[in-house]
């Protein structure tokens, strides 16, 4: 039954920066979805961890800050050391530094670099190696942004970070598609999170940005939920290289 392909039982799954904001909505997502979930970030994961719990799931916190790409295949070896394998990972984990270019720092740049696609390349070549290993496949799911379509302003290291995002989750899809290894992406739109605060928090900003949102409304963790499920399901499997945008309509406008 086609519902069936988008169930996630019995899958193990990986989700960095899961203690808030769009990666404890999609490690709940997949949580509900059945899968066991590593939630990996340099905070604690207490909150999601209850919301796991209440929805019937299992999860595993791992402490890592990824600004450190060094840390990536230790946060692999701890997902599979504790839950005996790994089918799929979701690249959340996340930075944004706001500065005129003029005046950007060597810091915001290389600091956004690390966390932003240095560490998500060594976290998918972990994982890769896990996935191939097993022989069964894997799910690779790469959090872009609109500002890997756009260009922004003032974010000049994120908006090349996620320009680069979208363009590694393309090629490590033509790499890895032969070993049934899906590597595809999602680029919310504007959505309430930390990450959005100072812009939410300037009422001009956040206004005009509404105004151009067809939706009609800013996003929320649940709006990621069926697109996270989808990519990480068996629907998805002839699905390669592709960054879906879940942003109320902006980028079709
Ligand atoms: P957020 O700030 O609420 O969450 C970011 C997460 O990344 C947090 O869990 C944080 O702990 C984690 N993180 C940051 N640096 C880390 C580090 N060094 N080590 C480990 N974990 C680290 O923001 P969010 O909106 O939930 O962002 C999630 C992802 O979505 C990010 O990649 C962000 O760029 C992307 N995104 C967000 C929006 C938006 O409007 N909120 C839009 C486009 C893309």
């Amino acid at each position: 039954m086609i519902l069936d392909m988008f169930k996630l039982t019995g899958k193990i799954a990986a989700v960095t920066g899961a203690n808030t904001g769009l990666g404890q909505g999609m490690a709940v997502a997949m949580a509900e979805a059945g899968a066991k979930v590593a939630l990996v970030g340099r905070s604690a994961m207490d909150e999601t961890m209850r919301m796991i719990d209440a929805a019937g799931g299992e999860s595993f916190p791992i402490k890592a800050d990824l600004s450190d790409p060094s840390v990536t295949a230790g946060v692999i070896d701890a997902a599979v050391a504790h839950f005996g394998g790994l089918d799929i990972l979701v690249n959340n984990a996340g930075i944004i530094r706001r500065e005129d270019s003029i005046n950007f720092t060597e810091k915001d740049w290389d600091d956004v670099m690390n966390t932003n696609i240095k560490s998500v390349f060594f976290l998918c070549q972990a994982a890769a190696k896990v996935f191939i290993k097993q022989g069964r496949g894997g799910k690779i799911i790469n959090i872009a942004s609109l500002l890997s379509f756009q260009g922004g302003i003032r974010v000049p290291s994120y908006t090349s970070s996620k320009h680069a995002v979208l363009g590694l989750t393309r090629l490590l899809a033509c790499e890895w598609a032969k070993y049934n290894i899906n590597v595809n992406g999602i680029a919310p739109g504007y959505m309430v999170t930390n990450n959005t605060e100072a812009l939410r928090n300037d009422t001009e900003r956040y206004n005009a940005i509404l105004d151009r949102i067809p939706a009609g409304r800013w996003g929320t963790p649940r709006d990621m939920a069926g697109a996270a499920v989808f990519l990480a399901s068996p629907a998805s499997d002839y699905m390669h290289g592709f960054t879906i945008a879940m942003d109320g309509g902006w980028l079709a406008r």
